[in-house]
């Protein structure tokens, strides 16, 4: 049976820092809708097109292509053992789509790693954010830099802010996650999916506390 794991929290949680070290260590893809977006963003695809004016706006991008998005990303030949979902979901349309179409790949979700942290934690770190150009490594200029100012240590691209990390725009995107996609704590809880995990601790001690919430699974 796969094994999927799904990391929910505010923006800036840590979220997609947390979630690349699982897929080391778990040795899960990291499938992160917001970086898929970006991607496509890039490359100036109709998907980018489409998600660059909720993404400039810190709104979400629609449930049906989202979910569209994932469901090909996960029936891809790489996330046959499983794999590690940060962003998504989002709101209870996509939880409800996601529990179906993990069943459908034969799976289904094995644990919710709740990240929690402060509101002005969030907006702290996400005014110190940057990200760099190749992978969408992140790095906060005072909680965790990079070795060489404004250059990835993994793979020596360029680093950037991204743009819906202007103050405005975050305080937006906290007011988006509270109302559509904070619900869906009560709705894993309910399940008895979620783990909670303090997010505020050191980035090493939250990543060794995710890794023991998850199940091991027998070969
Ligand atoms: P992130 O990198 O996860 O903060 O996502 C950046 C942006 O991409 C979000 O502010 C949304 O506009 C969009 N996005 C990412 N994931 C989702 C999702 N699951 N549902 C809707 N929009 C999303």
């Amino acid at each position: 049976m796969p094994t999927y794991v799904v990391l929910l929290g505010a923006p800036g949680a840590g979220k997609g820092t947390q979630a690349k070290r699982l897929s080391q260590a778990l040795g899960l893809p990291h499938i992160s809708s917001g970086d898929i977006f970006r991607e496509n963003l890039k490359n100036q695809t109709e998907l980018g097109e489409l998600a660059r004016q909720y993404m400039e706006r810190g709104e979400l991008v629609p449930d049906d292509v989202t979910i569209a998005m994932i469901r090909e990303r996960l029936s891809r030949p790489d996330c046959a053992p499983g794999a590690i979902l940060d962003g998504f979901p989002r709101t209870p349309a996509q939880a409800e789509a996601l529990d179906k179409m993990l069943h459908d790949f034969g799976g289904q979700m094995d644990v919710v790693l709740y990240i929690k942290v402060s509101q002005q934690a969030l907006i702290d770190r996400l005014a110190g954010r940057w990200m760099c150009r190749a992978h969408g490594h992140i790095y906060h200029e005072r909680y965790n830099p990079p070795k060489q100012p404004g250059i990835c240590d993994v793979d020596g691209s360029e680093l950037y802010q991204r743009d819906d990390d202007k103050a405005e725009t975050v305080k937006h995107r906290i007011e988006v996650y509270q109302r559509q996609t904070a619900p869906l704590i009560a709705y894993y809880r309910e399940r008895g999916l979620l783990v909670d995990v303090d997010g505020e601790q050191p980035i090493d001690a939250v990543t060794a506390a995710l890794l023991a919430a998850v199940p091991q699974r027998a070969e």
